[in-house]
């Protein structure tokens, strides 16, 4: 039993040092992060601009070709209406000849209000373009200063990170489920001994009985208050002799 909350301590202090390492990185990954997803929202919103004024644009052109086809059928239906012999083919030729120049102003008011459109998203793609520039900007630098500090310590948490895979292989799959539960939500510390007659995770006191019991180390206890591993100063004293950071 002692061998496993010694264990567990060590882990512990290994994920200390991991966190020290973490903490060094301060805001940068997050910062880093936060930029990156500025400049995807920015970069998306000017592609479905782009892609709306390239489709305008088309319909467009697809507008212009219909109004010409139009126009010359105008043409052709006018210079038939001198030829026709009774009231009925006047009728309907002049039926065709409304409805295409119907046709033609629909299309033209279509096409003026594209045009504007397109004008607009060019207006806009314009106004939001040169934020990437900056971003980028401040996204490599971020970057640069992130990589400059995991450089610096790449070493020391490479061979933190081999004893860490060490360590955990040798804690029990609950145990070590237990840990990184407390761990994560009471941040960082899961394992911790006692000072003072307290919990030194909460600082609240240990009652003495259970003092002994841990001094015991014969279980896993956990604190009343916080619900952290305590484990014996004896224990956690051993481990920081055995452990030469
Ligand atoms: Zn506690």
């Amino acid at each position: 039993m002692i061998e496993k909350l010694a264990i567990l301590y060590e882990l512990q202090l290994i994920d200390n040092q991991l966190d020290e390492l973490e903490e060094l990185r301060g805001d940068l990954p997050a910062a880093v992060n936060d930029l990156k997803q500025q400049i995807q929202t920015i970069e998306e919103q000017i592609e479905t601009k782009d892609a709306e004024k390239k489709s305008s644009n088309s319909k467009r052109k697809q507008n212009d070709e219909d109004v010409e086809r139009f126009k010359a059928s105008l043409k052709k239906f006018k210079s038939q209406l001198y030829q026709v012999r009774n009231n009925k083919e006047y009728d309907a030729l002049t039926k065709e000849i409304d409805h295409t120049e119907e046709q033609i102003t629909r299309l033209e008011a279509e096409t003026m209000a594209l045009e504007d459109l397109v004008q607009k998203l060019k207006k806009e793609i314009d106004e939001i373009k040169p934020q990437l520039e900056g971003l980028g900007k401040e996204l490599k630098e971020k970057e640069t200063e992130l990589k400059q500090i995991i450089k610096a310590n790449e070493r020391e948490e490479t061979k933190l990170n081999d004893k860490r895979t060490k360590i955990a292989a040798k804690v029990k799959k609950p145990d070590y489920n237990t840990y990184m539960r407390i761990r994560k939500a009471l941040g960082g510390k899961a394992v911790v001994t006692i000072i003072r007659a307290a919990c030194s995770g909460c600082h609240n006191v240990v009652p003495p009985q259970r003092q002994i019991e841990i001094k015991q180390s014969k279980r896993l206890f956990s604190c009343e208050s916080c619900g952290r591993i305590l484990i014996s100063p004896d224990v956690a004293e051993e481990v920081q002799k055995k452990i030469q950071f």
